[in-house]
C-alpha cells in the first residue's frame, strides 16, 4: 500500500506557513514504513529539533482505479479515518530553501499516525466533517472538511491521473491551521466530531 498526502488544502494553514494557495492539489508520498504501529508511542527522530503535528482526515481506498473521473471518485472509498502527518519542519524548511525534495522531512518511520477505527462515510456529512486535535488535553487544531480547497473527489481524480490507486491506499487530505511542535511527554488525541479516533504518546 501507499500513503498519499495532500499539502496546502486549507487556506488558513497555507497562510500560517507563508505558502501560496495552490491551483491544483499538491501531493507527496510516504512509504508504508511511515505507518506508526498501533498503540506505540511516537519517538521523536534524532535528526530533527522541530517535529510538527498535522491532524488530517484520511480516506481509505477500496478499489483499484486509474484516471478516475471526479463524478465516480466517491465510489473509490467508503471509510474515513483520522491521522497525523508528522513533519520535521526544520528539515523541510532546509530542503525547500535549497530547492531539494523534502521527502525525508515527511516520510520517516512513524511519520504517519493513523487511528485504529475508520468511520463509514454514510454516517458522515462529507462536506461538513469537524475534526480536531488535542495536545495535553488542550485543543490545538480544529478543522472542517467544508474548508478544504480541493474536495475528496477532486483529490482522488487528480492523484489517479498520475498514480494507480489500489485497495487500502491511504490519502491524507491536508491539515487546517494550528500546526505546532511536539516534545517528549506530550499526549496527542484526535477526534472526528466527539469521537476519539487515536491517542499517541510522544517520547
Ligand atoms: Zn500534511
Amino acid at each position: 500500500m501507499k500513503i498519499i498526502c495532500i499539502g496546502r488544502n486549507y487556506v488558513s494553514h497555507a497562510k500560517e506557513l507563508g505558502n501560496d494557495i495552490p491551483n491544483e492539489p499538491l501531493f507527496f508520498l510516504k512509504p508504508d514504513t511511515a505507518i506508526q504501529p498501533k498503540g506505540h508511542p511516537f519517538f521523536i527522530p534524532h535528526f530533527s529539533n522541530d517535529i510538527h503535528y498535522e491532524v488530517e482526515l484520511v480516506l481509505k481506498i477500496n478499489k483499484t482505479g486509474k484516471h478516475i473521473e471526479e463524478r465516480f471518485a466517491h465510489t473509490y472509498y467508503d471509510q474515513i479515518g483520522l491521522g497525523i502527518d508528522f513533519t520535521a519542519r526544520d528539515i523541510q524548511e532546509e530542503c525547500k530553501a535549497k530547492g531539494l525534495p523534502w521527502e525525508k522531512a515527511k516520510g520517516f518511520d512513524g511519520s504517519a499516525q493513523i487511528g485504529r477505527n475508520f468511520i463509514d462515510k454514510a454516517e458522515l456529512e462529507l462536506n461538513n466533517i469537524t475534526f480536531s486535535l488535542e495536545k495535553n488535553r488542550e485543543q490545538v487544531q480544529l478543522g472542517n472538511s467544508k474548508d478544504m480547497i480541493f474536495s475528496f473527489n477532486k483529490i482522488i481524480a487528480h492523484i489517479s491521473k498520475f498514480y494507480t490507486l489500489k485497495i487500502s491506499d491511504l490519502i491524507y487530505t491536508g491539515t487546517p491551521e494550528g500546526v505546532g511542535a511536539v516534545k517528549s511527554g506530550d499526549t496527542l488525541k484526535g477526534f472526528i466530531g466527539e469521537k476519539e479516533m487515536f491517542k499517541v504518546m510522544v517520547k
